[in-house]
Parts: C-alpha cells; structure tokens; sequence
C-alpha cells in the first residue's frame, strides 16, 4: 500500500492548488484522480478571474486570490494567460443604477473598494459597439480572465515540481479509518495517510458519505460557445444584469460566451449533454448586448459538471471525521478562488485551525440542524 502524508482526492484545479501548497510546506502530497486532470469543472471553465458582484461572505477569500491571481507567475512560473483587463455587469433601467449603487455603497461600507460605478460614456470607450440601451455598469477594473488549460499546465507543473505525486484513473471507491491513517481505495490499488482532502467536485458529497458524513449537494452543467475570429476588439469581460450571459474576447478575436446557461448532466457516467434551446437564448442576448456580432458562426460548445450548494457558496471545512478536510461545491465560480482557497486549505491542514475566511463556508450551515441554529 502506498503512503504519504496527504492525500488528495480530486485533480481539479482546487485538489491540486491544495497539494502544491501542502507539497511547499514540506508534506509528502498525493493526488487521487478518477478521471485525468481537469477532467471535469476546471477544464471546462470559462476562467473569469472575478470579484465583481461576488457574495460579501466569499469577498475576502475572492480579494487575497485577486492578490495571488496579479502574481500568478509567483506561485506557479507561468502567467496562467491572466489579463486585468477588468469585468463589466451592464445594466439598463435606473432601477437597476440604484440597486447596484446600494449594493457597491455596502460593500464599501465592509471596505471592500474592488467595484465602481460608471456611465454610458464610459462604458462605450470600455466596450465599442455595445447597445446604446445599456445606460451604465458596475465595473471592477483589477478584474480580468485567465486560460483555463494553462492555468491546469502551470498548476499540475508546480504541483509535481513539489514533489505531488499525481495518479490519474484512480477513482477512490471506499475510505475507512484504522489507527488513526485513512485507508482509501481507488481502482489502482490502496492508498493510506493520517489526512485526507476531499476536492471532488460535483462529487464532494459523495466522498463525504464515503466518511459517514452526509452534506447536501447538487449540480449544474453550465455551457460555453466560442465563435468563429473577430477582428472587434473587446477587452473586458461583461455580463448584464439579472441575465445568463457572460460575454469576452480572447487574444485570438473569438468570443466566448457562457454565464451559467444550464446544459444536463449524470453523476453517475460524469457525462453532459448540451441544451441547444438555452444555448440558443444565450448567443440571442451575446447579439442584444453586441449587436455587430450578429451572424457570427459558433466554432464549438461545451459544458462542465460542478457541485452547487443552495447558497451558492462553497463547502470548504474540516470533515466531521478526524483527519478529512472539504473543499468542493463551488456553484460555477470557484476559478478565481484557486489560488487563495489552496494556500488557506494547506495552513488550515497544518496547524488544524480554521482560518477566518474559511468559516462562512462549514458545511453545517446546509443541513436542516445547521440552517435553524
Ligand atoms: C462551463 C463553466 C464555466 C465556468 N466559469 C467560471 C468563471 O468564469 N469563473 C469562475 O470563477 N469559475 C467558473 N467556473 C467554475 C470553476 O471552473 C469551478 O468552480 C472550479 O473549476 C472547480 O474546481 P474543483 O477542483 O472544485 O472541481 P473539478 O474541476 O470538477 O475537480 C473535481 C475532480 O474530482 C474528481 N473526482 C470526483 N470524484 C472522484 C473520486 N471518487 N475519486 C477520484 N477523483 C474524483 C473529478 O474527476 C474531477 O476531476 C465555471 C465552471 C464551468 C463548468
């Protein structure tokens, strides 16, 4: 049986942040991976790179990774394809300018200073060609996206440059506890270690009751499309209000769109299958907000499994088991957390105390004892 100090089950981009950090720290890491790497959410993302908009209890882990994300090369030696060029939610009523204001008035008031608001004359010399009856936004201009497959690449490199070792194909079908190392059983064999990391995904729930813990969970299949190469140039990233669509241009002039257009999926195979009607709706709001980009051919479209819990924030804590640490259920944003969620994860390991900006996301709050305490 092989041994090591941790071992992390899940080759996603958060199981294998985790383990470079732990593997920095000096612990002997090993990942577990069902599939190959970035398999599932984390190769199928859009890699927005975004505090704009995010839920105030995930803005201090979603600022220290902005941080991360502005020295990327730091961590990993490669930049990832990161650019700042800044995220955009557009609106176009005044109800919507005075619901944003108060919102960026509150978040300003935690001393969050990430968001601003700006007018439609700006918002044109941002985006050229956009609607004219989008009258205004909520930008973040330190916001920006990454290359989701390079940032997989510099994460798995650094990772094994560490020392993690990583074993694909190796999907884990039992975990039980003796003296005190978990013994954990993939299709290649057994493995054992005093500590366990359970970065499954949409998955999480299920390693969870592999411990005996029971942690409500359930999925989305969200889609992307990629046009054919324009010559427009847009650099932002931009969403509208209250609407599935997110909307950027990658260096290579094709758009991509996505936005949480929901496609269907199966726990069981891992397998999605795509919804042409709501894909449909979402290249028909790309054409609302950009209306020169109607007729653009779709090159391709995809879509990813995630774990989504009911409010939407993500399940990272100590299990209920000694020795078994959840990160998973990051409900179709958890790209831009990497960075910051695996070094919080690794000192959460090492020392056992939970870190302050770890504490919105125990996985108590989402049992029925949890919810009415
Ligand atoms: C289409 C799409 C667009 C997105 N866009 C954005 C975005 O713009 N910005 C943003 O911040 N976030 C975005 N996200 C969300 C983000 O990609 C995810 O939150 C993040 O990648 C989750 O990483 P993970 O490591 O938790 O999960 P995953 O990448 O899903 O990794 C989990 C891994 O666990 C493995 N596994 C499961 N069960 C087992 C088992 N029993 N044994 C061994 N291995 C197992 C799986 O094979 C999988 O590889 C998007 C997601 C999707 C799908």
């Amino acid at each position: 049986m092989s041994t090591a100090d941790v071992l992390v089950i899940g080759g996603g981009l958060h199981g294998l942040s985790s383990a470079l950090h732990l593997a920095r720290d000096g612990a002997d890491v090993t990942v577990l991976e069902g599939e190959f790497v970035g398999r599932h959410a984390s190769g199928a993302s859009a890699a927005g790179v975004r505090t704009l908009g995010r839920d105030p209890r995930e803005m201090p882990l979603a600022l220290r990774s902005m941080e991360m994300w502005h020295q990327i090369g730091d961590l990993v030696s490669d930049d990832c394809g990161f650019h700042a060029h800044g995220q955009l939610r557009v609106f176009e009523t005044e109800a919507q300018i005075a619901a944003e204001t108060r919102r960026i008035a509150e978040l300003e008031a935690h001393g969050h200073t990430n968001e601003q608001i700006i007018g439609q004359d700006t918002l044109r010399q941002l985006v050229p060609g956009i609607n004219p009856k989008f009258i205004g936004a909520a930008y973040a201009d330190r916001d920006g996206a990454a290359d989701p497959h390079r940032t997989l690449v510099a994460f798995r490199a650094a990772a094994e440059r560490a020392g993690v070792r990583i074993v694909e194909g190796a999907p884990v079908c039992r975990l039980s506890e003796q003296r005190g190392a978990w013994r954990v059983e993939t299709a290649q064999g057994a493995f054992a270690a005093p500590t366990v990391i359970n970065a499954a995904g949409a998955w999480g729930a299920r390693v969870a009751a592999m411990t005996g813990e029971s942690i409500p969970l359930s999925a989305k299949a969200s889609m992307m499309m990629v046009t054919e190469r324009l010559t427009q140039t847009i650099r932002p990233v931009v969403s509208i209000v209250g609407r599935s669509l997110s909307f950027k241009q990658s260096s290579q002039g094709t758009l991509v769109l996505g936005g949480g257009i929901q496609g269907r999926y199966d726990l069981d195979s891992g397998r999605t299958a795509m919804d042409f009607h709501a894909l449909a709706r979402g290249a028909a709001a790309a054409e609302e907000l950009m209306p020169a980009v109607k007729g653009a051919r779709i090159a391709r479209c995809w879509s990813g499994i995630e774990g989504k819990t009911s409010d939407l924030l993500p399940v990272i804590c100590p299990g209920k088991a000694a020795g078994i640490f959840h990160i998973f259920g990051f409900s179709g944003h958890g790209f831009q957390l990497v960075p910051a969620a695996g070094e919080a994860m690794a000192g959460m390991v090492t020392t056992g105390v939970v870190p302050e900006i770890f504490l919105p996301f125990n996985a108590e709050r989402l049992t029925t004892k949890g919810a009415a305490a």
